[in-house]
C-alpha cells in the first residue's frame, strides 16, 4: 500500500516511527505536510496538490493534525476521504474531539465517567458555577490550552472566583472542573487502536504539581490497567468516532474518569515508558480496514 503520514514535522519521533512501521510491514510511506497541500474542490475530479504536483493516489492516510491547524488540517483529511482514501481517523471525528465542550458532551451522553464539569461564557454567576461542580478545590481550564498550560488548581472559593473572573474578563473560554484529589498528580494515558488498548502508561507530575503532563516535567511508566479502565478508554474513543487515540484517565474513588481523547497521541513517550511498539498496530489496523473496504466494494460491484 501507499500510505500518507499527514504531519508538519517529518523529523518528529512520532512521524518517523509511523514511517518506519509502514515500511517494515512492506508499504510505501510518504510524509505529507497538510498545511502545504492545496486542493481543487469540484464535483468531477477533486484533487490534492503539493509543491506543484498532484499528490499520488494513496490507499490510506494517518492524520497527525496539530491542534494549531485543526481547521485546515481537517479540510485536507476530508479531501483525501473524498478521493476514496482511507483515513485512520476521519476528519469529522478529529474535529469533534478537538472541540473540548462537544467532546465532553458526547462522553456524557454515552454515560462515560468524567469529572463534574461546568462551562460558562460570561462572568454572571460565578458563585453558582463554583457550586455546580461541588465547590473548591476545583480545576479551571482554558479551552484553548494544551499540554497542561492554562490548567489551574484553585484551592479556595476566593481563589476560584478571582481566576474565573480574570479568564472570563480576558474573553477566554474556560471550563471549571471538580478536582480529583485522589489521582495524586497522576493520570493514565491509554493508547487505543481500533477497539484495543495497545499500551498504557501512568504519568506522574513533578513533586508539588497536580498536572502530570510529560511536557511539564512529568514522567511515565508502564501500568496495568483494570478491565473497567480498558472498557472506558475504548468507549471514549468510540464516542468520538476515532480509531487511533490517546485517552487520558484519572483514577478516582468512583472509578475511571476521562479527561480527554487525543486524536494525534504522542508515540515517543508511551513507547519509551512501556517498551511497547504502538506504531505497528496502527499500520496493522489500516491493513485490516483497507482490505475490508476492498472486499465490501467487490460485493457491491
Ligand atoms: P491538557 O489537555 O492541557 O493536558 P488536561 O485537562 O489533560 O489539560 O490537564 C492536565 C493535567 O492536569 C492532567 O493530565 C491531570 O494530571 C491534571 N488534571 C486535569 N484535570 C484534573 C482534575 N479535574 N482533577 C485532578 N487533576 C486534573
Amino acid at each position: 500500500m501507499k500510505i500518507g503520514v499527514l504531519s508538519q514535522f517529518p523529523e518528529l519521533y512520532s512521524t518517523r516511527r509511523l514511517v518506519e512501521a509502514c515500511e517494515s510491514r512492506g508499504h510505501e510511506a510518504l510524509v505529507i505536510n497538510p498545511i502545504n497541500c492545496y486542493m481543487n474542490i469540484n464535483s468531477v475530479k477533486p484533487s490534492i496538490h503539493l509543491a506543484g504536483a498532484e499528490v499520488p493516489q494513496l490507499d490510506a492516510v494517518i492524520p497527525r493534525i496539530h491542534t494549531s491547524v485543526t481547521f485546515y488540517g481537517c479540510a485536507v483529511v476530508r479531501q483525501f476521504e473524498m478521493l476514496g482514501v482511507f483515513a485512520a481517523n476521519d476528519s469529522i471525528s478529529i474535529a469533534r474531539s478537538r472541540d473540548k465542550l462537544r467532546a465532553l458532551q458526547l462522553l456524557s451522553r454515552k454515560g462515560i465517567g468524567m469529572p463534574i464539569t461546568g462551562f460558562a461564557n460570561k462572568p454572571h454567576d460565578i458563585p453558582d458555577l463554583i457550586n455546580m461542580v461541588g465547590g473548591p478545590p476545583l480545576v479551571i481550564k482554558l479551552l484553548e490550552g494544551t499540554q497542561g498550560i492554562g490548567v489551574v488548581l484553585a484551592e479556595t472559593r476566593k481563589a476560584a472566583e478571582s481566576v474565573i473572573e480574570a479568564f472570563l474578563g480576558l474573553k477566554a473560554n474556560i471550563m471549571v472542573q471538580e478536582f480529583i484529589k485522589e489521582a495524586n498528580g497522576s493520570d493514565i494515558r491509554c493508547f487505543v487502536v481500533g477497539d484495543k488498548v495497545v499500551a498504557a502508561m501512568k504519568r506522574q507530575g513533578p513533586d508539588g504539581d497536580f498536572r502530570s503532563n510529560l511536557h511539564l516535567g512529568g514522567h511515565g511508566e508502564k501500568v496495568r490497567i483494570t478491565p473497567q479502565e480498558r472498557k472506558t478508554a475504548v468507549a471514549a474513543v468510540k464516542a468520538m468516532g476515532l480509531s487511533v487515540a490517546g485517552v487520558d484517565i484519572l483514577r478516582s474513588n468512583r472509578g475511571p474518569l476521562v479527561l480527554e481523547v487525543n486524536s494525534a497521541p504522542g508515540i515517543e513517550g508511551i513507547e519509551q515508558a512501556t517498551g511497547i511498539q504502538v506504531a505497528e498496530p496502527i499500520v496493522e489496523y489500516i491493513e485490516k480496514m483497507v482490505a475490508a473496504r476492498k472486499a465490501n466494494h467487490q460485493v457491491i460491484a
